[in-house]
């Protein structure tokens, strides 16, 4: 499938965490996303909340694009009912394909391959290989250590406050989506 709208990558867990509520954010989103007219592009996996925001969007018929390496399909489950879904050979490929796909970015909760896609593409934003805005949808303040983190690093020295602020923040995600979709380019 082409996308033909404006497509969001949305990085979250391969878990759904011990709270309902991520759970509920995943389903939130994807329904957002739907009414504003975004395809969604994921990881192609049907556990935890990324499977959950794909099956969201595609309950209000909207648009999906998984992309999954070949190792993983059987891990973590490739899910079979997203027609668009594009088998890789690496993790590499496959972060680089979610980004050529997407006009912008939302990282839910997840864990370290959350962690890993948020931080880099907040690494190739400073570097100018792209510049894409990325939302953190700061359900339950998940990601406010992870901001204490990186106000450190500022105070420090070893990070451009202006990085820092390309992170758009909110625990709401239409305000979320709204303020993304005013950056894009
Ligand atoms: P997690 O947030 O750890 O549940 O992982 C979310 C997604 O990121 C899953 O689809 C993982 O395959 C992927 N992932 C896990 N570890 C990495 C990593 N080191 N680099 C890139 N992606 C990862």
């Amino acid at each position: 499938m082409n996308l033909t709208k404006s497509a969001i990558c949305v990085f979250c867990g391969s878990r759904s965490g011990t709270d309902p509520i991520y759970t509920k954010a995943a389903q939130e989103l994807g329904h957002l996303l739907v009414e504003k007219k975004f395809d969604l592009v994921f990881g192609g996996a049907s556990c935890g909340i990324m499977g959950t925001i794909a099956d969201a969007v595609m309950e209000k018929g909207g648009g999906v694009s998984g992309i999954i390496p070949d190792f993983l399909s059987t891990k973590e489950v490739k899910h079979d009912r997203v027609k668009d879904l594009m088998i890789v050979s690496s993790m590499h490929e496959r972060k680089y394909r979610m980004y050529e796909k997407s006009s912008g970015f939302i990282a839910l909760p997840g864990g370290i391959g959350t962690l890993d896609e948020l931080v880099e593409i907040t690494t190739w934003n400073q570097l100018k290989l792209i510049s894409k805005p990325l939302g953190l949808l700061n359900v339950k303040g998940y990601f406010d250590h992870l901001l204490k983190q990186l106000e450190r690093m500022v105070d420090d020295g070893f990070l451009d406050p202006q990085t820092k602020e390309t992170l758009i923040v909110s625990k709401d995600p239409k305000e979320l989506l709204e303020i993304l979709s005013g950056r894009f380019i």
